[in-house]
C-alpha cells in the first residue's frame, strides 16, 4: 500500500492598491512555467480564477496599504497565512502610490474623485510592512517572473529567499553597459537594490530606483554626482520621490527627529 500523496503548499494571491501588474507577470509565469502548477496548490487568486480557502501557506500580496479598511484585511491574511511576501514596489515600499504622500489629501482625493472625493475613504500610501509582518518580498515595478520563480523556488525548499543588498551600478558594471551618465541622463543606480540585471540602463534608460533603496544607500554622494552632471537638488528630490517617496520621507522624518 502506497502513502497518501502529500498536500501540495496552498499558495494565495491578494491585491491591495496597485495596477495589478505584478499578479499579471505571475498569470504570465504561470503560462510559461505551467510545471509551477505540479508544485503548489493555488487556492486564491482573484484576478485568475475564482476560489477562496481558509488557510495559506504562502500568501502574495501586492499593492499598498491606502486606507483604513485595507488594514483589517490584511491582519486577516496574515492570521491565516504560514508566510507573507509582498509582491512589487506598491506592497514592499509603496511604490508610486506614496507620490501622494507628499501633497495634500484634498487635493488627491479632488484630482482623483472631483467633488464626490469625501465619499471615499483614504490615507497615505504605506507598504503593508508597516501594518503586518512581511517575512519577505518580490521587489520592482513589474516584478521579474525570473526573480519571482526563484524566490517560490526556495521558499518550496524551506529556506528564506535572499535579495541582492548591493547598488544596481554593480550589475549594470558587469554587464558592461555604457554608463546613462555618460549619455547626459542621470540615474538612481548607484542608491538603487541591484537584482534585476540593471535592465533600464542596459535598454538605454535611467534606473527610476523601483526595487527600493539599499539598506546603506549614499545619497549625499548620489546628490554630488548629480549637482556634477546639473541636476539641482529639487530636480534631484523630485526624481527620488518617484518609487521612492515613502523610503525617503520615513528616512527625512529620522533625520529630522534626531536634529
Ligand atoms: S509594483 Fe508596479 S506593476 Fe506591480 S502592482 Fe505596483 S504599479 Fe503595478
Ligand atoms: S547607468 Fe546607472 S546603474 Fe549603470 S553604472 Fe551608470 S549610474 Fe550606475
Ligand atoms: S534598473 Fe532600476 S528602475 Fe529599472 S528595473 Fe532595475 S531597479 Fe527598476
Amino acid at each position: 500500500m502506497t502513502d497518501a500523496k502529500k498536500p501540495l503548499p496552498k499558495v494565495g494571491f491578494f491585491d491591495f492598491t496597485s495596477c495589478e501588474g505584478c499578479q499579471l507577470t505571475v498569470v504570465d509565469c504561470l503560462q510559461t512555467h505551467p510545471e509551477l502548477l505540479d508544485v503548489i496548490d493555488i487556492v486564491e487568486f482573484r484576478e485568475a480564477m475564482t476560489g477562496h480557502a481558509e488557510r495559506y501557506d504562502i500568501a502574495f500580496i501586492e499593492g499598498s496599504c491606502t486606507r483604513p479598511s485595507d488594514e483589517e484585511r490584511l491582519a486577516s491574511i496574515r492570521a491565516r497565512a504560514t508566510v507573507v511576501v509582498a509582491l512589487g514596489a506598491c506592497a514592499h515600499i509603496a511604490g508610486i502610490n506614496a507620490i501622494r504622500n507628499n501633497m495634500s489629501l484634498a487635493e488627491v482625493r479632488n484630482i482623483v474623485y472631483g467633488t464626490e472625493g469625501d465619499k471615499f475613504e483614504s490615507y497615505p500610501a504605506r507598504p503593508i510592512g508597516t501594518v503586518i509582518k512581511v517575512d519577505f518580498m518580490v521587489p520592482g515595478c513589474p516584478i521579474s517572473s525570473e526573480e519571482f520563480l526563484q524566490i517560490v523556488t526556495v521558499l518550496l525548499q524551506g529556506r528564506s529567499p535572499e535579495l541582492p543588498d548591493y547598488p544596481v551600478c554593480i550589475e549594470c558594471k558587469l554587464r558592461e553597459t555604457v554608463c546613462v551618465y555618460h549619455r547626459g541622463r542621470t540615474c538612481l543606480g548607484p542608491v538603487t537594490r541591484a537584482g534585476c540585471r540593471a535592465i533600464c540602463p542596459a535598454a538605454g534608460y535611467e534606473c527610476v530606483g523601483c526595487r527600493g533603496l539599499t539598506s546603506n544607500p549614499n545619497l549625499e554622494s548620489l546628490e554630488q554626482v548629480m549637482a556634477e552632471h546639473g541636476l539641482k537638488s529639487d530636480a534631484m528630490q523630485s526624481r527620488l520621490d518617484m518609487f521612492l517617496a515613502w523610503e525617503m520621507n520615513e528616512r527625512r522624518a529620522k533625520e529630522a527627529s534626531r536634529e
